[in-house]
């Protein structure tokens, strides 16, 4: 075996966390190992953020397309053709995946193909090498749970949503989070025949819940078939080769040509070996760390999902470079704020969210809460015959009204939202908001315009 080359920074996992905390701490200099099994960018380039946004583009094409002639263009409304869509989409990611490979090289960080494990303290293993680190980083990130139900492995998740190369006619998404809401509305827009099948009585349990009903109401009169209450406990598969689901009250539903689970992400930690180490874990799996993002073991550390703190992409990338800026960068103080991380569901219509809900802020604050709320007809539906609704909430708390939580759902909330979040961050209170000038005319403008 090769003497043993040891690195100042051990990075396992190339997405989104790991990636920037290794650029960032080659960048300042230190000596950088990164090992990755897969596909580099992870989660979120390969099946996450970017197939998704780019599906629910084309999502939003499908809607202009649908109300064009209210605008007055002569055009049949056209069907998509899901395979062109893939390859489209498919060529995008492997550009990313060979810019990230570029840009890993341009920093000097040397990549690791292969599985990692720990091997002891300060000791990982890939293939038949060992390398050795003072730092070691786990941003391994995390995979679709699927439920333990008989049949469940005649569903997809969604990783293989992305897969697809071609569009099922009927569809059944199971879930009510993020992943089920935002698969369902593209599944909905590009013409499936979509069932959400929801095991508790609301959509986006932790959100606001205007914003959950408003979805649910938006949702419905698009023509998705929404099953509350419908927990599954069986799939199996017809002799026609279409699918079916039964509930655990008894109820049957059947002609699925496929099914999606959207229920929630398991951490990728088996076969790290993490007891070699004493990493510690919490009931779900996930690596517990404190706010400096150390785990357990010293010099080991952990960033993104496979922490399971808000399991979102800047989120990971900024935890991830917090923590180089901190071991490599002189910053001893540098970690990631996890308060008002703002957020976007690309549902249709799409939510923006920041801060507090109206029941989180009335828990802390109790009648110290004031609400502000309106609802509308976006312009863009002004004389079109879909008249999907925005409806926008601020959560205010003291005397001084202060802004605590911003909610929006409708046509534009998606691109609004990150400015307001910087407004929440920085303590703007509701007269700040009144003192701001509109912008006319647009949807974001009623956010400084609510009396
Ligand atoms: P990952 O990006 O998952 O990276 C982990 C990497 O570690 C992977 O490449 C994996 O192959 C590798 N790995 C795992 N184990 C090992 C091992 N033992 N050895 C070597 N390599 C290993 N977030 C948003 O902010 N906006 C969105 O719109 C959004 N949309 C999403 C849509 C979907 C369908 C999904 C599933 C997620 C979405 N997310 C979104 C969440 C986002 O993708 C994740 O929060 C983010 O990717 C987490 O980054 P990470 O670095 O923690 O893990
Ligand atoms: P979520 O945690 O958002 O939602 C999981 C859903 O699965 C919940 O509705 C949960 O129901 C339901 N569920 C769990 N188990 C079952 C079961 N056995 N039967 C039926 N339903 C079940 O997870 P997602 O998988 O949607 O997304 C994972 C994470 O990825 C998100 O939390 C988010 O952080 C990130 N993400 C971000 C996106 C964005 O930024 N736009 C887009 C996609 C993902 P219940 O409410 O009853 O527990």
């Amino acid at each position: 075996m090769d003497p043993l080359e040891t690195y100042d920074y051990l990075v396992i996992g190339a997405g989104s966390g790991g990636m920037a905390s290794a650029r960032r701490a080659a960048r300042h200099g230190a000596k950088v190992a990164l090992v990755e099994r897969g596909r580099l960018g992870g989660t979120c380039v390969n099946v996450g953020c970017v197939p998704k946004k780019l599906m629910w583009n084309a999502a939003e094409c499908a809607e202009w397309l649908k109300d064009a002639s209210d605008y007055g263009f002569e055009v049949q409304r056209p069907k998509v053709d899901w395979a062109a869509l893939k390859r489209a989409r498919d060529q995008y990611v492997a550009r990313l995946n060979g810019i990230y490979e570029r840009n890993v090289e341009l920093d000097g960080v040397r990549l690791f193909r292969g599985e990692a494990k720990f091997a002891g303290p300060g000791l990982v293993r890939v293939g038949d090498e060992q390398l050795s680190a003072h730092h070691i980083l786990i941003a391994t990130g995390g995979r679709p749970n699927v439920p333990n139900v008989p049949g469940a492995e005649l569903g997809l998740t969604s990783d293989g949503f992305f897969a697809l190369e071609s569009r099922p006619d009927r569809v059944a998404v199971v879930g009510a989070g993020y992943i089920a809401v935002e698969i369902a509305g593209v599944f909905n827009a590009l013409r499936s025949d979509v069932t959400l099948f929801v095991r508790g009585g609301r959509l986006l349990a932790g959100f606001d819940e205007m914003l959950a009903t408003t979805l649910a109401s938006e949702m419905s009169a698009a023509g998705v078939s929404l099953m509350s209450s419908h927990e599954l406990c069986a799939v199996t598969r017809a002799e026609d080769g279409t699918l079916s689901v039964e509930s655990h009250h008894g109820k049957r539903h059947s002609g699925f040509d496929a099914l999606v689970w959207a229920t929630g992400r398991v951490p990728n930690c088996e076969g790290l070996a993490l007891d070699t180490v004493a990493v510690k874990r919490n009931e779900r799996s996930e690596i517990e760390v404190d706010d400096f993002q150390n785990t357990s073991a010293e010099g080991i550390y952990a960033v993104g999902d496979v922490t399971g703190r808000k399991q979102l992409t800047p989120v990971a990338i900024a935890a991830g470079r917090r923590l180089a800026d901190r071991l490599f960068g002189g910053k001893p103080d540098a970690k990631l704020d996890y308060e008002n991380v703002p957020s976007v569901v690309f549902s249709h219509p799409p939510i923006g969210t920041v801060g507090l809900t109206e029941s989180e802020a009335r828990e802390l604050y109790g009648d110290d809460v004031k609400i502000y709320t309106t609802r509308f007809t976006n312009m863009r539906f002004g004389f079109t015959e879909r008249k999907p609704k925005t409806a926008m909430k601020l959560v205010c708390v003291g005397p001084q009204e202060k802004v605590v939580g911003v909610h929006t759902i409708g046509t534009g909330s998606d691109e609004l939202l990150q400015g307001f979040a910087v407004a929440v961050k920085l303590g703007a209170t509701k007269a700040d908001f009144d003192r701001t000038v509109a912008v006319h005319p647009t949807a974001s403008e009623e956010l400084v315009l609510l009396t």
